[in-house]
């Protein structure tokens, strides 16, 4: 039986991990972390999204498609928390109506169900939002991920898998017929090595022997959510029409599967790929991203952009400024500072972003080098493609 090593236990990891070992392999997970999840799956705004704003045809667009139904489906299977509470994209102002009603075709392009609104109709789904016109999407949902991660963990075990935490993956060396895995509780020899490891991808696939075409970068994305007794401002996902020379999709709502109410994230450049505060700077990291020539190039397109979202990061009035677009009733004292995440971004060294999802194999190695939003929706479907390249490759 093939012995498959996978570093992480992000949703990736662990979706992964069940689709090779429900395949017969034998799997064993490296987490550095004492639990699962503790990075961008256990930090992130807990959206099942649609798939409308992607590139027709790409990985995101179609895995989403699927990844709608079938991360549904194991919710339903696993009793894991979800609501299928749609989401509404709103034009606040007359200007973004063209690039809402642009959207609305790509959603058609992309096959996701979804109607143009009036403001109206709009206001009869979230009554305090402001909209000129909107998008509905009946097909987005919220969902517990840590809780997926849970039940992708217990599966794997009972497939006869492992799942090791605390241990951390330090190097491997491809041999002949298999790899040897360096690790923090000693050497492993496998047949394979599958990279899943978020923020650390890049570094994991070097110190595998591989040189990967694009960087990490990690963008931290600030939270606020609004305080205990206005919830009620919001049913479901608000979402403002997205710029689309921007790769993030603006400060939304988000109502979390808690019944709390999320805002957020913006982004910022972060001083540590694990670093979810200000202070936290590794210095060691933030010289490598310095040291990418793509991180100048993106500064130099984004530099403005960049500017007004540190202003956001640092002002709780402009955050909430933002948010009073989407729903103007919501003022400073109606939000409050909630846990930050950080997100994995490959970055050329042309200074272009990885849009899609890219999955790079190697002799006996596959390494997961940009599984951005919305890997977490699209994991079961991710876990099949890498389960492909090393069943194909066998
Ligand atoms: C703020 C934010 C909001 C988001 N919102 C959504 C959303 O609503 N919907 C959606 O679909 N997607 C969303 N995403 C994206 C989604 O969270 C990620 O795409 C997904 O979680 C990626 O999973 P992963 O397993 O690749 O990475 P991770 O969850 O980061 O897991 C990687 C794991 O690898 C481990 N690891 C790293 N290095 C090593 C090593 N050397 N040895 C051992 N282990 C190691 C880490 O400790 C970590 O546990 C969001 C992301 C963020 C940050």
């Amino acid at each position: 039986m093939p012995h498959v090593v996978v570093v992480g236990s992000g949703i990736v990891g662990l979706a992964s991990a069940r689709a090779l070992a429900q395949q017969g392999h034998d799997v064993t997970v490296l987490e550095k972390e004492e639990r699962l999840a503790s990075h961008q799956t256990g930090r992130n705004s807990g959206v099942i999204h649609s798939g409308l704003y992607y590139k027709p045809g790409s990985h995101k667009a179609l895995m989403s498609r699927a990844g709608v139904r079938s991360m549904t489906a194991y919710a339903e299977d696993r009793g894991i928390a979800h609501e299928i509470c749609g989401k509404l994209v709103v034009a606040t102002r007359e200007s973004e109506v063209p690039a809402l009603r642009a959207l609305a075709e790509r959603a058609q392009q992309n096959g996701v169900p979804s109607r143009l609104v009036s403001a109206a109709e709009a206001r009869e789904h979230e009554p305090h939002v402001a909209a000129v016109e909107a998008l509905r999407v009946d097909s987005t949902g919220i969902i517990d991920y840590p809780g997926v991660c849970v039940a992708l963990a217990e599966d794997v075990t009972e497939a006869g898998g492992q799942v090791l935490l605390g241990a951390r993956f330090e190097r491997a060396r491809s041999t002949t017929d298999g790899v040897d895995v360096l690790t923090s509780q000693g050497r492993i020899s496998a047949d394979w090595l599958v990279n899943c490891a978020g923020l650390q991808s890049d570094v994991v696939a070097q110190r595998s022997g591989l040189v990967p075409e694009a960087r990490i970068v990690p963008f931290r994305g600030e939270y606020f959510e609004l305080v205990p007794g206005r919830e009620d401002l919001v049913r479901g996902l608000i979402y403002p029409v997205p710029d689309p020379a921007l790769p993030f999709l603006g400060v939304h709502l988000t109502k979390m599967i808690n019944g709390s109410v999320h805002a957020g994230p913006n982004a910022v450049f972060a001083f540590a790929r694990e670093g979810y505060r200000w202070r936290d700077v590794n210095v060691r990291e933030t010289a490598s991203a310095l040291a990418w020539p793509g991180l100048w190039r993106l500064a130099g397109r984004f530099g403005t952009t960049g500017v007004g979202e540190v202003v956001r990061s640092a002002s709780r009035r402009v955050f909430a400024r933002s948010l009073a677009r989407l729903v103007p009733d919501i003022g400073v004292d109606d939000i409050t500072p909630s846990p930050a995440g950080v997100r994995a971004q490959a970055l050329r060294r042309d200074g272009t972003m990885v849009d899609d999802f890219l999955i790079q194999r190697a002799q006996n190695q596959v390494h997961v080098l940009n599984a951005p939003s919305p890997a977490a929706t699209c994991a079961l479907e991710i876990a099949d493609h890498v389960a492909r390249q090393v069943t194909q490759g066998a």
